[in-house]
């Protein structure tokens, strides 16, 4: 008879999913961190399976920052600027609200204000982004949010936050020896957070404190870890800031990374909302030891942005898609 083919094994679901954003961070911005640390980079060490994600939004070929996450969340395109509703300014169901309704728990790490528009966009729904207050409002009295890590103090009321059951935070110490069902955690006081690497590595420990929180429901759960910051390095050209962001993303993928490969149930998706600068670089500068990086723009491109995988799971990242296939992906393999 004709050849025998190896079945392939039934792929595995993920538990728990950990979604990783970095603001703007294309291809190059992460090469870029690989060579600037000798060559070595943790996302490139455990990435299982590589995608490329397009990212217009509904009304533009180049997507903003809340378009491109409520394409992720929701897995409907936007007009830019806006959080978390379709382009005629419905409320759409975001992922992280519909896990919740089955028990999952959710949070979100940035190095943001929490009300930007990334995060905002998983738990917040308003037409437009500059809308601080009311998205802070949003992000208090929504109940899938179990732990909340970042910037933005002054845009919440602290009042509203114990009433909806929150246990706040102030300062990554205090983060560590917050023990609330439901926290927030605000890394500084600050209207605008502090650039890496003055922050220190509050990425890092946020994202693992999160894990350790979070993965006490049973039933799984769901984190986005967001970046933010690589994506202002890019619009203001600067490459130190735009490489310090950047390895400090890695770092704390790194510190996620290994847990997921301990736990074996979890699903690390690595990508970026867009990329950013239209980054290119042009050699290695010896005495900075970082590469020559060129800026062609001050803003966001169309350039499709890389998606890199690892986990139960992972395969289904593979190929080239639309950036809501993200959502839908997810949706699948939780099957929710
Ligand atoms: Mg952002
Ligand atoms: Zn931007």
């Amino acid at each position: 008879m004709g050849a025998t083919f190896a079945v392939p094994n039934k792929p595995r679901k993920p538990k728990n999913i950990i979604l990783m954003i970095g603001d703007g961070t294309g291809l190059v911005h992460l090469y870029a961190a690989y060579t600037a640390k000798g060559g070595q980079l943790n996302i490139y060490d455990y990435a299982k399976a590589l995608g490329l994600s397009i990212t217009a939004s509904f009304d533009d070929y180049i997507t903003d920052s809340a378009a491109g996450a409520t394409a992720i969340s929701t897995g409907k395109k936007t007009r830019n600027g806006m959080i978390g509703m379709d382009p005629d300014s419905s409320t759409l169901k975001t992922l992280f609200e519909e896990a919740f309704e089955k028990g999952i728990s959710t949070g979100a790490v940035v190095t943001c204000e929490l009300p930007h528009a990334t995060p905002a966009s998983f738990y917040a729904h308003q037409p437009s982004r500059k809308m601080y207050s009311q998205i802070a409002a949003d992000m208090t009295l929504n109940p899938a949010a179990s732990i909340l890590i970042g910037g933005g103090l002054p845009y919440f009321d602290t009042l509203a936050l114990k009433k909806a059951g929150y246990t706040v935070s102030i300062g990554t110490e205090a983060m560590e020896r917050n023990q609330g069902k439901r926290q927030v955690c605000f890394t500084d006081t600050l209207k605008e957070p502090l650039p890496a690497p003055l922050r220190g590595p509050t990425l890092q420990k946020g994202s693992m404190h999160a894990i350790r929180h979070l993965s006490k429901n049973k039933k799984g759960f769901l984190l986005m870890i967001e970046g933010s910051q690589i994506d202002w390095g890019a619009h203001n050209n600067d490459s130190a800031h735009t490489i310090a962001e950047a390895i400090d993303f890695d770092n704390a993928a790194g510190e996620v990374l290994k847990w997921a490969q301990k736990d074996r149930n979890t699903l690390v998706i690595i990508t970026a909302d867009h990329e950013c600068g239209g980054l290119t670089l042009h050699g290695y500068d010896k005495t900075r030891n970082r590469p020559v990086m060129h800026f062609s723009s001050g803003h966001h491109t169309a350039e499709p942005v890389p998606v890199y995988a690892y986990g139960p799971g992972s395969e289904d990242f593979c190929g080239v898609y639309q950036n809501t296939e993200i959502y839908n992906k997810m949706i699948r393999l939780l099957g929710l």
